[in-house]
């Protein structure tokens, strides 16, 4: 069986940065990565370069990071007022460590994740670019399993079963 859409695919691989030899995530055959092919999900990308492959294949694949996690911005690099880092008129100066990360909410209510670059008198540093960002991603690994995802797990979007969600 081939991978296409609407069904559950099975794999193992490692990732590195593309030029570095540090593996920043490596899944095993024994604990594989499992996905609903097609569900939106994924990278785009990352499902186009696995559309068509076989149960048993090897992939090696580059992707951009404007295919990945996107392009470093500068303009995610804010200065955040001190005041949202302040609790009962102090500062919280075990969050505004720079390197570390801090969450936040916007003005939408999502959430959002930073690391703290400076921290200034009035302003604290923070750059909210994805931990991804800037890299190109190289996945070299092997497709372990395809099947049919049953009409439930159509229905949920989602893989039940072994490396899925269980209910
Ligand atoms: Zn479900």
């Amino acid at each position: 069986m081939t991978i296409d859409q609407n069904h559950v695919v099975a794999i193992s691989y490692t990732l590195k940065e593309k030029g570095s030899d540090n593996i920043i995530e490596k899944v095993e055959a024994s604990e594989p990565f499992v996905f609903l092919f097609g569900a939106g999900n994924l990278l785009e990308k990352f499902e186009e370069n696995l559309n068509g492959k076989a149960m048993g294949d090897d992939f090696d694949f580059i992707l951009l990071a404007p295919d990945a996690y996107g392009n470093l911005e500068a303009d995610a690099i804010v200065d955040v007022p001190i005041e949202v880092f302040m609790h009962e008129g102090k500062l919280m100066e075990d969050i505004v460590i720079p390197g570390k990360q801090v969450r936040l909410v916007d003005q939408q209510g999502n959430p959002l994740t930073g690391i703290v670059l400076e921290r200034g008198l009035e302003k604290i540093k923070i750059d909210f670019n994805h931990p991804m960002a800037g890299k190109d991603l190289h996945f070299v690994g092997k497709v372990i399993e395809v099947r049919k995802a049953t009409q439930e797990e159509l229905d949920h979007g989602h893989v039940h079963g072994p490396g899925g969600h269980h209910h």
